[in-house]
C-alpha cells in the first residue's frame, strides 16, 4: 500500500480488537507523513471476541505505542480500548511516549498501565506543551499515584488546563517541601473514584491541591454519569473538596 498524503494532519482510526495488532504497521507507512499532529485511535468492545479470547496482547500495545512514538510532531493522542481488553500493561511501555516533546494532549481511556508517581514524573519531564493529561480506566486495582503529583504537573507542565487520573487521596502528603509556583491558570480536574481519607475533614485535602493550585476547578467530566462505581462514597467527597477549593480561592 501506497500513502500519498504528505500533508496529513489529524488520523481518525477505529478498529476491532483484532485487527489491532495490525495498526503498528499501518502506522509505519504513514511514516512518510511528518505532518501528523494528532491521532485518535478507537477500540471498540467485540463481545464474541472479548469472551474468547478476553484481552489485548500486551506486546500489541507495545508496539501500538513504539510505532506511535515516530511521529514526533504529534500534538495530540487519544486511544480508547474497550475496557478489560488490555490487561494490565507494564506503565514501561509508555516510555517511548517521552519523544514526543510536542504533545499538547494526551489521553488514554480503558487502560490501567498501573501509574505511580515516578512514571508520570518521567512522562511529563518531557511534556513540557501539555494542556491535557486524561488517563482513564475502571479497574480495581489500588491506584498507586499520590496527591504529591500535583507538584510535579505544577513544575514540568505549566500550561496544564485538565486533568483526569486515578489517585490515592487516602494520604495527604507532607507540604514540606521546596517552593512551587502555584499556578494561576483554573485547571479543571477529575479524579473519578480515587479513594480519599473518609475520617478526617476532607479541607486537608482540599488545602493541599489549592496551595499548588488555587484555581483547581473539580469537576466530573462526564456530568450526567456521576460516578460508575455502584456504591460509591468517595465521589461525593470529592465534590466537597471541589466546593472547598473554590471557598479557598474566592
Ligand atoms: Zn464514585
Amino acid at each position: 500500500m501506497e500513502f500519498g498524503f504528505r500533508n496529513l494532519q489529524n488520523v481518525t482510526i477505529g478498529v476491532n480488537r483484532g485487527p489491532l495488532s495490525l495498526v503498528p504497521s499501518y502506522l509505519h507507512m504513514l511514516l512518510q507523513t511528518t505532518s501528523l499532529r494528532s491521532l485518535h485511535l478507537y477500540c471498540p468492545g467485540d463481545e464474541i471476541i472479548q469472551r474468547r479470547f478476553e484481552h489485548v496482547d500486551n506486546s500489541v500495545l507495545k508496539g501500538l505505542i513504539e510505532a506511535l512514538s515516530a511521529f514526533r510532531y504529534l500534538q495530540e493522542l487519544a486511544i480508547s480500548i474497550s475496557p478489560g481488553h488490555a490487561k494490565n500493561p507494564d506503565n514501561a511501555h509508555l516510555d517511548p511516549l517521552m519523544r514526543l516533546t510536542r504533545l499538547e494532549s494526551v489521553s488514554f481511556t480503558g487502560v490501567d498501565f498501573g501509574l505511580t508517581d515516578a512514571v508520570i514524573q518521567r512522562l511529563i519531564s518531557a511534556w513540557g506543551k501539555l494542556k491535557k493529561f486524561h488517563f482513564v480506566h475502571y479497574s480495581d486495582r489500588a491506584p498507586s499515584v499520590s496527591l504529591a503529583i500535583l507538584r510535579s504537573f505544577a513544575v514540568y507542565t505549566p500550561k496544564l488546563e485538565d486533568l483526569r487520573v486515578n489517585l490515592d487521596a487516602t494520604c495527604v502528603p507532607s507540604r514540606d517541601y521546596g517552593s512551587v509556583t502555584a499556578s494561576v491558570l483554573p485547571v479543571h480536574m477529575d479524579f473519578d473514584c480515587s479513594p480519599i481519607q473518609m475520617l478526617s475533614d476532607p479541607r486537608q485535602v482540599a488545602e493541599y491541591i489549592a496551595n499548588i493550585y488555587p484555581h483547581a476547578i473539580l469537576q466530573k467530566t462526564h456530568t450526567n454519569d456521576p460516578c460508575f462505581k455502584a456504591g460509591c462514597t468517595y465521589c461525593d467527597t470529592w465534590k466537597q473538596v471541589g466546593e472547598t477549593i473554590a471557598t479557598l480561592s474566592a
